[in-house]
Parts: C-alpha cells; sequence; structure tokens
C-alpha cells in the first residue's frame, strides 16, 4: 500500500485539540495493524520551542534523540506508543532556516527565492520525509494554528498542492467548534460553515469535518453541515467534551472516523481496531473511586500545560494502581515555614518540579525539608532532584550556603555545577544535555527495585548536575547516588533509603510514560503514596 498522509487543520477558535484528534486517529489506525506516524508542523518563527518559557505553549516536550519538541508530541506518544523523533516536529523557522541556508550554498543560483515554490517545496519535502522511508503507512501531519492566520498560509498551501498530487493517498480532516449560545439555547453552525469556506478559498476540501462541542449536535444539523460544506454526510463526526482525553479514540471509533477515513483513502478490507489494551486502560479509569492525593510543587502550577507530561505520568500511574488522582498545585513561591504544615499535611505524595532558575526555589526547599522530616513520599525531577540534593546539604550535611551555581554562581559549596563541556555554551536553543541516556541503578535501591531493572534509559533536560567532588560525603549522611551514566559517571539517581520514598531523578521519567506502558517509577511512587495513605488512615 502506498503512503497515507492525513492532514488535520484546525478552524474557528485554537485550542480545539487537534493534538488530541490526530492521537486518537494514530492509535485506532495502530490498532487496526497499520505502522503510523504523526507530525506536527507549527507556524513559528522559533526553530524549535526550547527557548520559549511555558507561558507562551505550555510545557517543552523532549523526544529520546534530544530534540525539544511541542507538547503535543507527548500526546502522539502517550497515545501510540510510538516514540517521536526531530524529524516528527518542524517550524516556520527550520523551514526558513533550511531555504535560507540553501541561497547561502548557492543551490537557487540566479533565481529569486520566493515563498512559493521555495518555501511551499521545503514544507512539501518534510512533510513526505517520513513517509518516503517506506516505514510507515500512514503519516498524519498536523498543521499548527487556526485557518485564517497570516503564518500558516504557506503550510496550507503546500497542504493544498500535496492534495493534488497524492489524490486519495492523501485526506484533510478539518477541526471546527460548534458553539453553544446559552441565551438563545441553541447550537450554532455558522463558524463551521464560514471555516470550511476560507479553507476551501485556500483551495483545499476538508473530506472529514470534526466538530468540537459541549452539547450533543443532533444528526439533522450535522446533515445540514455535510450539505453546506460539500463533505458526505457521515463524514462530520462531533468531538463533544469528554471527562478524559483518553476516550476520545472509543468515541471516534463508535462514530465510525477511522472507517471514513480508509474509506477516503481508498484502504480496503482493514482489520478491526484491537483496543483491548486500551479498554483495560479505561475500565481501571472508570472503576477507581478511592482517591490518591498528590501534591506538584512547582513555579508555573496555575499553567494547565506547563507540566503535561507530568500530569499525565501520574494520571496513567493512579489509574493502573485503581485510583482517582487528586493532583493538587502548589505554588512555589507562595510556600514558606508559615503555612508549609497546612499545604502538605493532606498530601499522600509530592512531587518537585523540573524548572529553570531561582524564581520560587525557596518554597521547594521548604517543601523538600518538611517532607524529609514528615516522611511523606516524594519525587524530585531535574530541579526537584537539584533542589533535594541542595536541600540535604544544608540541612543535614550542615553546608549552609550550598546552592546549585545556576542560582548563585558564586556559592561555597556548589553540591549542584555546570557541566564542563557546558562551560564554553553560549548559544541558547538545542545545546542543553537532551535526549535518553543510560543509567545504571544500584542493585537493592528503591530505583531500581521500581524499574524492575538495573539499566534504563530516560531522556533529559537540563545544563546542571549533581557535583561528583561531594558524592561521599552525601553517602555518609544516608543519601545514595543510586543511578549514574555508565561512560560520565554523571548522577543520575539520588534516593534516601531510610525513608518511606525519596527519590530524585535528574532525568525526566515522565517524557517515557504511555496509556499501554506507564513508567515504572511513577507507578512506584503512587503504590508508595498509596501505603503512606492506608498507614495515616489506619493510625487514626
Ligand atoms: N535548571 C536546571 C538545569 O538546567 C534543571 C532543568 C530542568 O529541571 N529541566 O540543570
Amino acid at each position: 500500500m502506498d503512503t497515507k498522509y492525513i492532514f488535520v487543520t484546525g478552524g474557528v477558535v485554537s485550542s480545539l485539540g487537534k493534538g488530541i484528534i490526530s492521537s486518537s486517529l494514530a492509535c485506532l489506525l495502530k490498532a487496526r495493524g497499520f505502522r503510523v506516524t504523526i507530525q506536527k508542523f507549527d507556524p513559528y518563527i522559533n526553530i524549535d520551542p526550547g527557548t520559549l518559557n511555558p507561558y507562551e505553549h505550555g510545557e517543552c516536550y523532549v523526544t529520546v534523540d534530544g530534540h525539544e519538541a511541542d507538547l503535543d508530541l507527548g500526546h502522539y506518544e502517550r497515545f501510540t506508543n510510538i516514540q517521536t523523533t526531530r524529524a516528527n516536529n518542524i517550524t516556520s523557522g527550520r523551514i526558513f532556516q533550511n531555504v535560507i541556508n540553501k541561497e547561502r550554498h548557492g543551490e537557487y543560483l540566479g533565481k529569486t527565492v520566493q515563498i512559493i515554490p521555495h518555501i511551499t517545496d521545503e514544507i512539501k519535502r518534510n512533510v513526505t520525509l517520513l513517509g518516503e522511508t517506506g516505514n510507515f503507512d500512514f503519516v498524519i501531519t498536523e498543521i499548527g494554528g487556526t485557518v485564517g492566520d497570516i503564518e500558516s498560509l504557506p503550510f496550507l498551501e503546500a497542504v493544498r498542492q500535496l492534495k493534488w498530487e497524492l489524490g486519495d493517498d492523501a485526506c484533510c480532516v478539518h477541526l471546527t467548534y460548534v458553539p453553544y449560545l446559552g441565551a438563545a439555547k441553541e447550537l450554532k453552525t455558522k463558524p463551521t460553515q464560514h471555516s470550511v469556506k476560507q479553507l476551501q478559498q485556500l483551495g483545499i476540501q476538508p473530506d472529514i469535518l470534526v466538530l468540537r462541542t459541549e452539547k450533543d449536535i443532533p444528526q439533522e444539523m450535522r446533515r445540514k453541515i455535510a450539505q453546506f460544506c460539500n463533505v458526505a454526510p457521515d463524514a462530520v463526526v462531533q468531538s463533544a467534551d469528554a471527562p478524559s482525553i483518553y476516550e476520545v479514540p472509543v468515541r471516534m471509533h463508535n462514530q465510525h472516523l477511522d472507517e471514513i477515513l480508509l474509506r477516503v483513502c481508498n484502504v480496503s478490507n482493514a482489520p478491526e481496531p484491537d483496543m483491548e489494551a486500551w479498554y483495560k486502560f479505561l475500565n481501571h479509569m472508570v472503576e477507581a473511586k478511592e482517591e490518591v492525593t498528590i501534591g506538584l510543587v512547582g513555579k508555573y502550577v496555575e499553567l494547565q500545560d506547563a507540566y503535561k507530561s507530568i500530569n499525565e505520568a501520574l494520571f496513567q500511574a493512579a489509574t493502573y494502581n485503581d485510583r482517582r488522582l487528586n493532583l493538587i498545585s502548589i505554588h512555589s513561591e507562595h510556600l514558606h515555614e508559615g503555612n508549609v504544615d497546612e499545604k502538605l499535611a493532606q498530601m499522600d505524595g509530592v512531587i518537585i518540579a523540573p524548572g529553570f532558575g531561582s524564581r520560587g526555589i525557596e518554597g521547594k526547599f521548604v517543601a523538600l525539608k518538611w517532607c524529609r522530616e514528615h516522611d511523606v513520599p516524594t519525587f524530585g525531577i531535574c530541579l526537584g532532584m537539584q533542589c533535594m540534593v541542595i536541600e540535604f546539604a544544608r540541612n543535614v550535611l550542615g553546608l549552609k550556603d550550598a546552592n546549585s551555581t545556576e542560582m548563585q554562581p558564586s556559592t561555597p559549596h556548589n553540591v549542584i555545577d555546570l557541566m564542563e563541556e557546558q562551560k564554553s555554551v553560549t548559544d541558547m536553543g538545542g545545546t542543553m544535555r537532551l535526549g535518553a541516556y543510560d543509567c545504571v541503578l544500584r542493585p537493592g535501591s528503591r530505583a531500581a527495585m521500581a524499574y524492575g531493572a538495573e539499566n534504563v534509559r530516560e531522556r533529559h533536560r537540563h545544563r546542571f548536575e549533581f557535583n561528583n567532588n561531594y558524592r561521599a560525603a552525601f553517602e555518609q549522611a544516608g543519601m545514595n547516588c543510586v543511578g549514574e551514566n555508565p561512560e560520565t559517571h554523571l548522577v543520575e539517581v539520588v534516593e534516601i533509603p531510610e525513608k518511606r520514598w525519596f527519590i530524585g531523578t535528574q532525568y525526566h521519567p515522565e517524557y517515557s510514560s504511555t496509556v499501554l506502558s506507564p513508567n515504572p517509577i511513577f507507578l512506584d511512587f503512587i503504590k508508595a503514596a498509596i501505603s503512606f495513605h492506608k498507614e495515616k488512615n489506619s493510625n487514626k
């Protein structure tokens, strides 16, 4: 079978969940036995989202090959269990950079370099790059932004050309919004009609419409939309708000979205999707009645998407442990000695979030000291692990001024320090220690038991490291360095074995947690939190 290209575009407003719909489609096609990949094309000029702060587009996701990626790639991996790479996330910046580099190398010698055809050709080349490897039956391409944005025009022009060239090897799924006007007590289809018109004006006829809505859209209304938009009547499906994003693939399947897509792409005799493992997960979700309460201490907790992968990894781990996740956000800037008791007393477990810079860092130390002294299951991730080390140095080793040189370059006790190879780095984009690295865990450590393995591989995104000069002092005082990189001997995992569960990882295990393979260290953390909860209650 030729590689099929599915384009997912969005209209009316942003934040409709194109990433979830793309991921759901990929999930269903994979469950039917097809080889699938998803890629995201973002219209902004940044080369990648690595230099953006979380207020812009939420969390920065990291792929195994060390690409700092849009958070939608996290959804892709969580829904499909397929790893993505640098090739799965392209921005306008990268397209322009490639074209400008080619121009400097004389590849267009004598020609005027223009948006059309040079930029659009470079977009097309990138869209088909993964497909041309022969490794995929379906390449799903999500186009970032909303139809009508000036900056996404070259992408849509490339989609138009590809649809024309590929015929029924291409398909466009357009996601729109059908608002409900409370005062009129009516659902309104006009924004959808306008957005499809806009797409048609650009020369793209969508094949399938997915309507985001808060209320059920009656069949009659869907038929009307189909008629106005030149789409087959059954190819208008609704995506109503779901209690969990993980229900969306099933809801799409129940409306035959995957079947319609196969029909549009002329694929016959496809096997039915095998969703057994997925249904099992959903069953755990529905059956879970009791709660596990986890506090997330960070400086971006007010942003819904800033810690997306951590939230999802926790949710998956809680679900597999038959618990409903009660995630409490604790703003690290507002946490101090005076309120820590009240803020943390109810927690079954506490996560200290990753981050950059010193804002909110003192609150993380207060939380860590409290958790260590009250023996609450505690999980520090990246900066969270570094804070664990600093708090221990200050309050157990008695090194009062211990710090990371990120926060205080002149600290006399640089227990967290810049890696040697980072000292000469001046460029900000893509220059951290990024991507998956091996880690060897000490036999018998809590971390090794959690993984059920002594060799693991997890993803990184940081510049600073545990300073190995202090290793012996930490081990002697009871904080063990139980995970290290086998080549560089950089410390990857610390833990206090005498505590219930007190582990910090320099890496980000949340990036590799998916619905079908939840990350073992998150599963173990939640298990510890559940035991602690039971213990607290039995003592009452
Ligand atoms: N700021 C820290 C470093 O660069 C931690 C980074 C993070 O938490 N991702 O090492």
